[in-house]
């Protein structure tokens, strides 16, 4: 505002719904609500991630699944999104020594995983959410309050501060949001929220110079050590994002391993083969960021008929089981069909769907706990291979 202070935008905000957060969650609510008919603004902390480079922001890559694959059909973006997409049907365990062994997903051709880089993924749905008549994209708006009372978001903006009051609103704001902490602020709510002592960093895996892929593209692979761990998802473009888990602190650790000496050490001692293949590996460990790992979990998800949470927002999980985004997607699926299911009642439908979702990502955080366990040690011993062969695993 032009004296610094609150105001009311001069929008027709009161008949339209506010999303705030447009990450993966957010963006493809947004499509799904827009695509009913609904007028939709999005309000999004970052800059629009179509105006940057490929290299801003995180580059991570994504296991899509069959629950993620039926909320991207459910916007008739499936095909676009597959074709963007590598094919994962199984995953190459790399031993200390070098030498490897694959094990498919499942013994029909139909179980496989896709590989999708978020960044793109993010962009696809931002394009086609605005391209729809009702949607509105507000980059640089970042959630600052929410008045329950008044049913107002306040926001800071390159404006300054604004006011909108939306019809309802949506929190998609991940898994710091704010929006959970405004929706739950005087309520009788819970939270519980867990830090890994592992921390993770991304490298990328070039193409050889031919085009062709180092390592067996259609294929997620990991590298199991007892203490830390690499995985790698494929790209189109034959490279792969590595991503290493290692503890935070200890004796081997990212706060142990940080000079070109230190760094090389780690890679003779653990990773040999990768150290072969990643030249400009000591540069990209300088300049890539080591971040964070956090479970949540949390109730309520909603606030009368008048707000809701989606995504990391209401259930942050740790990566290993690479359900995260897809569960996020699961749940725009269940709000859509509860709010179809109870056109004149929002507040019961928000409520049925918290109740038909939170059992889920509850058991999502755990089995997510588990995998971490399994992914580092299960993967390499010859016990788990046995049963994996007799599909006990
Ligand atoms: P986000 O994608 O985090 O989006 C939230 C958005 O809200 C962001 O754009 C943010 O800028 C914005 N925001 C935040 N605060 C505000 C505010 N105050 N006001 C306005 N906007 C705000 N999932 C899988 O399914 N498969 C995988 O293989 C997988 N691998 C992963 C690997 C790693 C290393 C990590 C960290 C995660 C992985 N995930 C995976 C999880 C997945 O990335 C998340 O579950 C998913 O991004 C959640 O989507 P979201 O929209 O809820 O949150």
């Amino acid at each position: 505002a032009q004296d610094g202070g609150p105001r009311l935008d001069q929008t027709d905000g009161e008949q339209r719904i506010a999303i705030v957060g447009g990450g993966l969650a957010g963006s493809l609510l947004a499509l799904a609500l827009a695509r009913r008919g609904h007028g939709v603004d999005v309000y999004e902390r970052r800059p629009d991630p179509r105006r940057q480079d490929g290299a801003a922001g995180r580059s991570i890559n994504l296991g899509l699944s069959k629950r993620g694959m039926q909320a991207l059909a459910m916007v008739g973006l499936l095909e676009q999104v597959l074709a963007r997409a590598v094919v994962m049907r199984g995953r190459v365990i790399h031993a200390p020594d070098g030498s490897t062994r694959y094990q498919p997903y499942g013994r029909d051709a139909g179980e496989v995983l896709h590989s999708i880089d978020r960044n793109e993924l993010n962009r696809l749905l931002l394009d086609r959410a605005e391209a729809l008549p009702g949607v509105r994209l507000h980059f640089e708006h970042r959630l600052l309050r929410a008045d329950k009372a008044r049913r107002e978001l306040e926001l800071d903006s390159p404006r300054g501060r604004l006011t909108v009051r939306p019809l309802w609103v949506a929190g998609a704001d991940g898994a710091f949001s704010c929006m959970r902490r405004e929706l739950q602020h005087g309520e009788r709510a819970d939270y519980h929220q867990e830090y890994l002592e592992w921390g993770y960093k991304e490298l990328t895996l070039a193409p050889l110079a031919d085009g062709g892929s180092a390592i067996e593209l259609t294929a997620l692979h990991v590298w199991p050590r007892s203490h830390c761990l690499f995985v790698s998802h494929p790209n189109l473009d034959g490279s792969h994002t590595l991503t290493l888990f290692l503890p935070h602190e200890g004796e081997e650790s990212f706060a142990t391993v940080r000079t070109p000496e230190q760094v090389a050490a780690l890679f003779r001692r653990h990773f040999p083969d990768l150290q072969a293949m990643l030249p400009g590996l000591l540069e990209q460990w300088a300049s890539h960021p080591t971040g964070s790992l956090i479970t949540t979990r949390t109730a309520p998800w909603r606030f009368d008929d008048w707000a809701v949470l989606l995504g990391d927002a209401c259930h942050a999980v740790y990566p290993f089981y690479g359900q995260g985004m897809n569960s996020a997607f699961e749940d725009c699926c269940v709000l859509m069909a509860a709010l179809a299911a109870r056109p004149a009642d929002r507040a019961a439908a928000f409520s049925e769907y918290e109740s038909a979702r939170r059992p889920h990502t509850d058991v999502l955080a755990e089995l997510s706990k588990a995998n971490f366990v399994e992914l580092r040690q299960k993967v390499q011993s010859p016990w788990f291979i046995a049963r994996k062969r007799l599909d006990l695993a």
